[in-house]
């Protein structure tokens, strides 16, 4: 029997077969990658991992669960268990006290969904501070409206300032839908499982701070025109002009810039002498 779910720690066991298989095809496993999972709960996925790879490094906050799992996956070679708050803890000084455990490449989990943003900016970094060290590919199971808004694309209604924030720092992809029934108990909200690829965008960005700033002022009123949204950083008039060099509708909302265009528009006016980059 799985035990209690605590809704403190977004507790949902998933059961489901077909799930779990879509998140392990989705990892697209090598027998010498090195698996970190967040939030282990009750091992379930845990245990398809372990005989596939190398190693699986497993960080679970919930101490009466960390007790079962020893009892379960304890004698396994290739299991390590760090008990603690995933948020919190410092990966790197941890391993260093197990030299048999090197740095996981590949993220598998099946996360607490109160605390996915938090997850996802300490895996990715942020524009100003990307991870030194990014994992070779993420995948997730997470809320199905956070993985349509990862994998959004420029244009659509689900593009909004977290598709450019982690876009800008991974390729991201909408892999399946996961039903609310695939868990015990069901979550109220929908699942999906996605991947994600770091990566370094081109053309870089030559003012982090300023593209962060930008996007969240851009993105600031949903229903306003950028030129609106953006109207306390850049003339409107000189916006329009940008645009129109960006050959990109001066009445355009800040869901329809790609990547690349916001990075560009942040370029530009951060290497202009008329335009003093202003403090974010
Ligand atoms: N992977 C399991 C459990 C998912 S539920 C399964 O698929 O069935 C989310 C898990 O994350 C729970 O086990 C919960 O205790 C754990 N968790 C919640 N907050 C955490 C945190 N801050 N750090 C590490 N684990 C956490």
């Amino acid at each position: 029997m799985a035990p209690q779910p605590r809704k403190q720690f977004a507790q949902h066991w998933l059961r489901s077969e077909k799930a779990l298989n879509k998140i392990v095809a989705a990892a697209q496993l090598q027998r010498s990658d090195r698996i970190l999972e967040i939030g282990p709960g009750t091992g379930i996925l845990t245990r398809q991992l372990l005989p596939q790879v190398q190693s699986v490094v497993a960080v679970e906050i919930d101490r009466d669960l960390c007790e079962l799992l020893v009892k379960k996956l304890g004698s396994i070679d290739n299991f390590l268990l760090l008990q603690g708050d995933f948020l919190s803890l410092d990966l790197n000084t941890q391993l260093a006290f197990f030299p048999a455990f090197q740095k996981p490449n590949k993220v598998v989990a099946n996360i607490p969904y109160n605390i996915t943003g938090p997850i996802l900016e300490k895996l990715l970094g942020t524009i100003a501070q990307p991870a030194t060290e990014p994992f070779e590919t993420i995948v997730l199971l997470v809320q199905k409206e956070v993985a349509q808004r990862l994998s959004a694309k420029s244009g659509s209604r689900m593009f909004g300032a977290l598709s450019v924030r982690v876009q800008y720092l991974a390729e991201c992809e909408f892999i399946c839908d996961v039903p609310a029934k695939a868990f015990v108990p069901p979550p109220k909200v929908d699942s999906a499982v996605v991947r994600l690829h770091p990566r370094v965008v081109e053309p870089p960005v030559n003012e982090p701070k300023h593209l962060e700033m930008l996007v969240k002022l851009g993105f600031s009123s949903k229903r306003k025109m950028l030129r609106n949204n953006l109207q306390s950083v850049v003339e409107r008039d000189r916006l329009t002009h940008l645009l129109e060099q960006l050959e990109v509708n001066s009445q355009v909302r800040a869901e329809d810039l790609s990547v690349q265009q916001w990075v560009t528009l942040s370029n530009t006016l951060t290497s202009s002498s008329q335009s003093p980059i202003p403090n974010p």
